[in-house]
């Protein structure tokens, strides 16, 4: 593949930017690639283990001469970011983001925006539990969707070329609408996070009744609460604070299917139940059809016996 970007610059150097920047390096995608990150320690890192051409010790270093500028950071970090480094965008460049929100995105980029440069906000469906600069792999955004959520009148030759990046790393790619994307996203991530940080919530009350029984004899639905439940404290407390109408709309109709079980459990109502489950179970056989999961047993883990 021929390079589409001859500068990018990666603000932030977690899971995503060092996903996307061993990314781009195997496809041949970006000729250099400047990075920042806030700490000293995550720099030194960065620089340690060849994460990025050039790290540098400012936002606005990086960017400078940039043709697109991704911001890599937690959402609530995007506004003070800008600011940072708006005075440093090349005139023509192409700004985008890899939020996991993105309507709070857009109304804090869109004030602090030069004219003259093109932001094209963007988000991979694609992560693990893990971050920080180590956590990255060139493959994570192979066969995943990348949304591309263009404001009104955004440049289409600036969005089309973003595009072809995201393609050129691995991912399958969309056009969506902003608020579409936040409430799509409440319902597929944000509130299944949740549940998922209140159920291993719960199991660690009862621990203390139970001492170890719950780790000693945690089954496969509890382990995959517990996998979703060690995702980074920062960036979904952000997302829940940038999210909140889509998610408490979810959450709201969440609680009601909830007392609805409830109250069928309650009345030994099974045919609702198995109506219920059997709705769902279809909804696993779509992800699976859409090469989105693996069907093996057990999440395809492997086994250590
Ligand atoms: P991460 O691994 O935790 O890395 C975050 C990076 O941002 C770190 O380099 C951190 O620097 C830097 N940072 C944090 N606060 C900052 C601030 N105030 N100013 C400057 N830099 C700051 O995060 P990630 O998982 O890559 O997530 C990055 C973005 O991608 C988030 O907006 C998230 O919503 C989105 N996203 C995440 C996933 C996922 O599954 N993880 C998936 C899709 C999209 P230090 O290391 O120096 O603290």
């Amino acid at each position: 593949m021929s390079v589409i970007y001859d500068r990018v610059a990666l603000i932030g150097l977690g899971l995503i930017a060092s996903s996307m920047f061993w990314a781009m390096k195997r496809a041949g995608l970006a000729g250099e690639v400047t990075g920042f990150a806030r700490s000293a320690e995550t720099r030194k890192i960065a620089r340690d283990i060849g994460l990025c051409d050039r790290v540098c010790d400012s936002a606005a270093e990086a960017v400078e001469g940039a043709d697109l500028v991704v911001l890599c950071v937690p959402v609530g970090a995007m506004e003070s970011v800008m600011r940072d480094i708006a005075p440093a965008l090349k005139p023509v460049a192409t700004l985008s983001d890899v939020g996991s929100v993105k309507r709070a995105v857009i109304e804090a980029i869109t004030p602090l925006l030069p004219k003259d440069v093109h932001f094209v906000p963007a988000h991979p469906l694609a992560g693990t539990e893990h971050s920080g600069p180590k956590s990255g792999f060139a493959e994570l955004f192979e066969n995943r969707w990348t949304l591309i959520v263009p404001p009104e009148g955004c440049d289409r030759t600036a969005v089309e070329r973003l595009t072809k990046l995201w393609q050129g790393m691995g991912a399958l790619t969309d056009e969506m609408e902003a608020e579409h994307h936040d409430l799509v996203l409440a319902v597929t991530s944000h509130a299944p996070h949740l549940i998922a940080y209140t159920m291993v919530g719960v199991a660690d009350d009862l621990r203390r009744v139970t001492d170890t029984e719950v780790i000693k004899y945690s089954a496969a639905g509890f382990r995959d609460f517990t996998r979703i439940a060690a995702s980074d404290p920062t960036m979904w407390r952000d997302v829940f604070l940038n999210n909140r109408e889509a998610t408490l709309e979810i959450l709201g109709r969440f609680t009601e299917e909830l007392f609805d079980l409830q109250r069928a459990i309650r009345a030994g109502d099974g045919d609702h139940l198995h109506a219920y489950f059997t709705r769902t179970r279809a909804i696993r056989r779509g992800i699976i059809e859409a090469g989105q999961d693996t069907d093996a047993p057990d999440f395809g883990r492997i086994k250590h016996d």
